[in-house]
């Protein structure tokens, strides 16, 4: 199955229509995602839908193999936040290696599957790294050897240490599947 599947049936209107029958239907666990995995329990369908937003706890798509709708149950657990300290490179260019010139280095403090925290000296963080500026982070994560990329959306820079240290909280966009992955199992790690 592929993305464009499942893509199509995303049932806003549906909703409503099928809440009366949430009782007997069979649910989806997946976790909270603007892509939601979804695998049909009725026929085994497999595919990705895309939200606008985050979903809500609960919502329903029908599935387009056997056509039964599908009450998707969202796992909160998919927003934990790991403490961490990771060495990161950062840049606004769109950077390959961890040594190269462009990047400057900081921490990461905590990382969850949505985004993380960064700890950088604040001579790093001018004015031109705040809040909506679009950074390439790479990093690796423990017992995973090769370098993560990840395309992160400053949402917001505050002092940390007075002032000689800036924390930047990061919103990943275009999480490619690997990666999520990859995160996911650091994150299924004993702290
Ligand atoms: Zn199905």
């Amino acid at each position: 199955m592929t993305v464009t599947t499942l893509k199509s049936l995303l049932v806003r209107k549906a909703e409503s229509e099928f809440r009366s029958r949430k009782a007997g239907m069979k649910p989806s666990a997946e976790y909270p995602s603007l892509i939601v995995r979804i695998c049909c329990p009725y026929c085994g369908a497999t595919g990705r839908i895309k939200r606008q937003q985050l979903p809500e706890p609960d919502f329903t798509v029908r599935c387009p193999r056997c056509g039964e709708a599908v009450l998707v149950k969202t796992n909160r657990r998919g927003c934990y936040r790991k403490s961490a300290s990771i060495p990161v490179s950062y840049s606004p260019f769109d950077i390959d290696r961890l040594d190269d010139q462009r990047a400057r280095n900081g921490r990461i403090i905590d990382i969850s599957r949505r985004g993380m925290a960064v700890r950088s000296n604040s001579l790093n963080w001018s004015q031109h790294y705040g809040s909506g500026v679009f950074l390439t982070f790479l990093f690796s994560l423990p017992f995973v050897n090769d370098v993560k990329k990840i395309r992160g959306e400053i949402v917001r820079v505050t002092e940390d240490d007075g002032g000689n240290m800036r924390r930047a909280g990061v919103k990943f966009s275009n999480l490619d599947e690997y990666t999520d992955n990859a995160i996911r199992f650091f994150l299924s790690l004993s702290p």
